[in-house]
């Protein structure tokens, strides 16, 4: 059997030890952005404090916040604590309005990255024996790159096949015996259709065993919907461009929630709109530290992600903080008749719903000022799309079970298998019309 760790010392450390080394890693980061980082100086001094002042992990509320909107402000290099030629690496996300935000990382950050995301790998059962098939998009996007290095690490062979070409994709996961493979949650299902047409038999022609998916919001429902269809153990994985890629958190086989590498990445959850800390197993936004990053260190870095943090003990003996699945952003939350909406609530709906597919897109607007909500969905391939009334009983049921689950009623739309449009990066699943009004 593989290795079940891939750092046992630190993933197995007992809570006194993790806590004694976050402290030590925390007073030196403090100190380290308050000489380089002028932001994080101005900031420290607007409210008198000095790095002396933290002591240790415990005095991390203490510190002011750190936004997006910083890291735009001081694009592109302003958040740095090192000067450019120390950086190896530079990634970038594109945002939905304005400028991108940038994250520059020594090589260092590169080698903590690359173990955060090993570790991931063997989270999904990954050894040093694995072939990784690598569908995640190759660039600025974190994706790629960061489970790549990941792979190399671990001693697994990495292949680098990027996004796009889904028919070569299906051709080398099956000539490379891949066991592993990465992407987003909804490429993974458009790659099972794909297979299924193509007549490919998932445990014969494919020997997947496990999976790395992330980069979208995703549901449980969706997680056994992948499960099923690919014939592997689906894992989530959670990264963010600006902190590090994919490997920040991750879940085990247990599924108890993402273990969080908190060695070098430190979570809390703060109270969404007062942003009073609020502790373990309540929801609020989740706020990240980075403990060891020399490049672009992130002092309480507010993700916009809803979020719970867990310290129960999870059985497969790593002793890290669980992170709750992200059940949305709080960007991608629509706010429908003063409903709160996330779409991931939603899909939850749509894959309990027998004959739909989790292929969905939300239209939201407003008309004679009353806010409308149209869910487009696909039916499933087995369903025959010429029984009118069948098809005529099912919108409403449908729509009747979203009224029900999300307290807001919403049109429905039926449209024929495959026909609403792929993304091989993560899928755009809104259109809000009410902001380009
Ligand atoms: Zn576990």
């Amino acid at each position: 059997m593989a290795n079940r760790y891939f750092n046992k010392e630190i993933e197995t450390m007992s809570h006194s030890e993790k806590e004694v080394l976050q402290s030590e890693r925390l007073v030196k980061m403090v100190k380290y952005v308050y000489d380089r980082v002028k932001p994080y100086r101005e900031k420290m001094d607007a409210i008198k404090l000095k790095p002396s002042d933290i002591k240790s992990i415990k005095d991390i509320y203490k510190l002011p916040y750190t936004l997006k909107h910083d890291l735009r402000e001081n694009y592109p290099f302003g958040m740095m604590a090192v000067p450019r030629k120390d950086l190896v690496r530079l990634h970038a996300s594109s945002a939905t309005t304005g400028k991108l935000t940038v994250a520059g990382y020594t090589q260092k950050d590169i080698d903590v990255w690359a173990e955060c995301g090993a570790r991931s790998l063997v989270m999904a059962g990954a050894s040093e024996n694995s072939v990784v098939h690598i569908a995640y998009g190759y660039g600025l996007f974190t994706g790629g790159l960061g489970i790549h290095y990941a792979a190399e690490k671990l001693g697994a062979v990495a292949v680098p096949v990027s996004s796009g070409n889904t028919a070569r994709q299906i051709q080398l996961l099956k000539d490379f015996e891949a066991d592993i493979i990465c992407c987003t949650p909804s490429y993974a299902i458009y790659l099972a259709e794909q297979m299924q047409l193509m007549g490919i038999e998932i445990g014969k022609d494919i020997k997947l065993t496990g999976g790395l998916f992330g980069a979208e919001a995703w549901t449980d429902g969706m997680r056994k919907e992948i499960e099923q269809r690919l014939g592997l153990k689906a894992r989530d994985i959670y990264g963010l461009s600006e902190i590090a890629g994919p490997g920040v958190a991750c879940d085990c086989e247990f599924e108890t929630g993402l273990h969080f590498q908190d060695d070098h990445y430190f979570p809390e959850i703060v109270d969404k709109d007062t942003l009073e800390p609020i502790g373990y197993d309540a929801e609020g936004e989740l706020v990240i530290t980075t403990l060891t990053k020399e490049g672009m260190p992130l002092i309480r870095y507010r993700t916009r992600d809803i979020a719970s943090l867990s310290n129960a003990p999870c059985p497969c003996g790593r002793t890290s903080v669980k992170l709750n699945r992200v059940t949305g952003r709080s960007d991608d939350m629509l706010i429908i008749r003063g409903v709160n909406v996330f779409p991931s609530q939603v899909e939850s709906t749509l894959l309990e719903f027998e004959g739909v597919e989790p292929h969905y897109h939300i239209n939201v607007d407003r008309i004679n000022n009353l806010d409308t909500m149209e869910i487009v969905v696909e039916l499933s391939p087995s369903v025959k799309i010429d029984e009118v009334k069948t098809i005529e009983i099912m919108r409403k049921e449908l729509a009747a079970k979203i009224a029900s689950s999300i307290s807001v009623s919403a049109k429905i739309t039926l449209v024929s298998p495959g026909s609403i449009e792929r993304s091989e990066h993560k899928a755009k699943r809104v259109t809000d019309l009410r902001k380009l009004k």
